[in-house]
């Protein structure tokens, strides 16, 4: 994990004041690094019949879909407002900075779908609340949520009580 955390940059006061960014794209511009996050992301869950995993715009995407790739698994983007072209349901939440919203397909998932969510970075957990009830809206069940970096502070992990989480680094 150390190797891991040596290739988050962070950028302070980005996007606001206040805000310590945890930049990625170090750790992703190094394949063996990402092989390895990639790696202790998933590795819980073998054997957890996942179905599907699902991330989220945009880091969520990165990490996500090489973690379905590697289970075996199909991949679900949820998207920001507007970006998907079929019928979409879709959900509001607050982030540590700003608002926003997601949506999924109508058919991405349905009832037999067991999901492992990822994404790169749970703070408030806000954004990982609204995933879930998305995802939960098209009937499917969520298995785990597992993230690369987890900002304890911020408390996210009690949002999402119901869930089993999983990070690989701690702030
Ligand atoms: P939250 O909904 O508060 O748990 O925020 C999580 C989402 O916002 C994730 O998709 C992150 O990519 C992004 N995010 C929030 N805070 C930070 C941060 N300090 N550094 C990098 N990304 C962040």
């Amino acid at each position: 994990m150390q190797r891991l955390e040596a290739r988050i940059r962070n950028i302070p006061d980005f996007p606001k004041p206040g805000i310590q960014f945890k930049d990625i794209t170090p750790l992703v511009k190094d394949h063996a690094m990402l092989k390895l996050s990639v790696h202790q992301l998933i590795q819980p869950f073998w054997g957890e019949n996942i179905t599907a995993v699902v991330g989220m715009e945009a880091r969520g995407f990165i990490f996500g879909s090489l973690a379905a790739w590697e289970l075996g698994v199909g991949f679900i983007p949820l998207r920001k407002p507007g970006k998907l072209p079929y019928d979409a349901q879709s959900v509001s939440y607050d982030l540590e900075y700003g608002s926003a919203q997601l949506e999924v397909h109508v058919d991405a998932l349905n009832s037999n779908d067991r999901v492992l969510l990822v994404d790169d970075l749970i703070a408030t957990g806000g954004t990982a609340v609204a995933s879930c009830e998305l995802i939960e809206k098209l009937g499917a069940e969520i298995v785990a949520c597992a993230f690369v970096i987890e900002l304890d502070d911020l408390k996210g992990r009690k949002k999402l009580s119901r869930y089993s989480i999983h990070s690989l680094i701690h702030y």
